[in-house]
């Protein structure tokens, strides 16, 4: 029994449209943004606030603060009188979308043309920090690199929900430069989800996978940061403007020059330069009022 933001007890929840089981208590329902149930916890969700028509919804855990994990996320909080979670570093991106615009624009204000509609999105106000998290249902953990409060969920049944910590082959196929803002702490978070006791995982975007298939697809992600670390390397054996490496990874990757997906690779390759920058396997320096990248000579 859980209780809302209402004082309602949720007893026996029905359950969402299209929710298939994956173990014990633990459904998903697939979509293009994939959302977990589990008795009244719904773990993201996707645009359709529907398919929740007549289901006791107590919780709503937000994985990360991109728009298209919490779609429909201020109107079931309205409908149900769901309490909504997320992480400290990511509640003020659901509960204000503009920030990521900001941020991808370095704080100046884009032009409408520029934005990628995956941050456009309805606020939702948080109710709760996933950092106070008293559920027995699920588990927080934090899977942080694809935005820095990024937080899966281990379910008491032994289901992952790793929102876009993982991307399955499949999905790298038609996106191959995913939005990261720290390849590292990606690599890092995929490092850690290894160590945790899950038999299934269902990532944010892609289909619901057995352990065996989910190693699988995290060493494939970890090979791809690898790749494309030493493609970056390999380019800067010659020095080159960040203007420059962009469209280098940029054509290596085969994205098409659109402005939404060039904002989006602006910070995924700022981000491999500023991890490269760290490691010492890069330098930085300012030449004719440009950035300029090399490996150390
Ligand atoms: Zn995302």
């Amino acid at each position: 029994m859980f209780t809302n933001r209402f004082g309602e007890r949720t007893p026996v929840p029905q359950l969402p449209v299209g929710a298939q089981k994956i173990a014990g208590a633990t459904h998903y329902v697939p979509g293009l943004t994939n959302s977990g149930f589990i008795n009244g916890l719904v773990i993201d969700t996707g645009p359709d606030c529907d398919v929740y028509e007549a289901v006791a919804i107590d919780t709503l855990a937000i994985t990360h603060g991109h728009a298209d994990h919490f779609s429909a996320g201020a109107e079931i909080r309205r409908r149900t009188g769901a309490r909504v979670l997320a992480s400290r570093d990511d509640a003020r991106l659901v509960e204000n979308p503009e920030v990521n615009i900001r941020g991808m624009f370095s704080w100046a204000r884009p032009g409408d043309l520029l934005v990628s509609k995956l941050f456009l999105g309805v606020p939702c106000p948080v109710d709760d920090l996933v950092e106070m998290w008293e559920d027995s249902r699920a588990t927080p953990v934090a899977l942080p690199g694809h935005t820095l409060g990024h937080t899966g969920y281990l379910t008491t049944d032994k289901v992952l929900f790793t929102g876009d910590a993982l991307y399955q082959k499949e999905i790298w196929e038609r996106h191959r430069l995913p939005y990261a803002i720290d390849p590292a702490m990606v690599a890092d978070s995929l490092a850690q989800m290894l160590a945790l006791d899950f038999d299934w995982l269902v990532p944010g975007h892609g289909v619901c996978c057995s352990r065996e298939e989910a190693e699988g697809h995290i060493a494939f992600h970890l090979k791809q940061i690898s790749q494309i670390e030493h493609f970056i390397l390999d380019a800067l054996a010659t020095e080159h403007t960040t203007e420059d490496v962009i469209a280098l990874v940029s054509e290596d990757r085969g994205l098409s020059d659109n402005p939404a997906q060039y904002w989006l690779a602006v910070t995924t390759v700022k981000g491999y330069l500023g991890t490269l920058l760290g490691k010492g396997q890069l330098e930085f320096f300012v030449r004719e009022h440009a950035g300029w990248w090399r490996t150390p000579r």
